[in-house]
């Protein structure tokens, strides 16, 4: 199979990283309620330009795009008000002013907005629903690589490697050798999730040895786990599946009357 432009295009735009700006409600739900979204009030965020940054203003070349800001923030969300702490670093953003004439702003500056990029969360952000029916070792493992997400892709490339070597282990408890082999083990039993778990193996694998990971190719890993976790746990899946089985074995309905 052959990559074309137009997987390269689909592939490049995994993304779980999210820019917000100052007074609006970002992208992320809260991690207490989990249904509320969290809010980036001015009153509860402290930008500074950095000190590089501050420097490279002298150059004649300066343009609003070299800047650089670090920021910590009090998300605050806007169901339960619970706080989530959020650390990262931030840039200006030009915003092409689309309104009436009498109203344009005078100098060019006045078009540029600071955008934020979370580094860290605290308590940690989930990037996909886990769902409940889960084993607690693999939700623990994938909220560590939620941690770990947002500041280094190829860590939390590697917490989603663990998280596989469990899930392999509940699809397939006699699974032995190396991962590989273990994910090869479920290839016969469990035909709708093994392509992409390997797919999840080889990426994981990069992010353990390569420390090459890119936000992309964790994107991809997130998503692809997500489908797989439904398809295994959700209970009208898991439900469907037992009955199908129970079925299968008794070679018709399962109730006689
Ligand atoms: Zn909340």
């Amino acid at each position: 199979m052959s990559l074309t432009p137009d997987d390269y295009e689909v592939y490049i735009n995994y993304k779980f990283v999210s820019k917000f700006g100052v007074n609006s409600k970002t992208n992320y739900a809260c991690p207490h309620c989990k249904s509320g979204s969290l809010v980036c009030n001015e009153e509860k965020v402290n930008i500074e330009e950095t000190p590089n940054s501050k420097i490279e203003r002298a150059d004649e070349c300066w343009e609003q795009e070299w800047a650089r800001y670090s920021f910590n923030a009090n998300l605050i969300c806007d169901k339960c008000k619970e706080s989530t702490f959020c650390v990262g670093i931030g840039n200006l953003e030009f915003y092409p002013y689309n309104g009436p004439e009498e109203n344009a702003p005078s100098r060019i500056e006045e078009c540029y907005a600071i955008e934020l990029s979370p580094v860290y969360f605290e308590p940690s952000i989930e990037i996909f629903e886990i769902p409940k029916q889960c084993p607690e070792k693999i939700t623990i493992e994938l909220n560590n690589a939620f941690k770990l997400a947002f500041s280094d892709f190829s860590a939390a490339g590697n917490r989603i490697r663990s998280c596989l070597e469990l899930y392999i282990l509940e699809l397939n408890p006699g699974a032995a050798g190396s991962l590989h082999s273990k994910v090869e083990s479920i290839k016969q039993s469990e035909p709708s999730v093994y392509e992409l778990l390997m797919a999840v193996k080889w990426l994981g694998n990069e992010g353990t040895h390569e420390a090459s990971l890119k936000e992309y190719d964790l994107a991809f890993a997130f998503t692809a786990l997500q489908h797989c976790l439904k398809i295994t746990y959700t209970s009208n899946q898991s439900e469907l599946k037992k009955l199908a089985s129970l079925i299968n074995s008794n070679r018709g309905s399962i109730i006689k009357i």
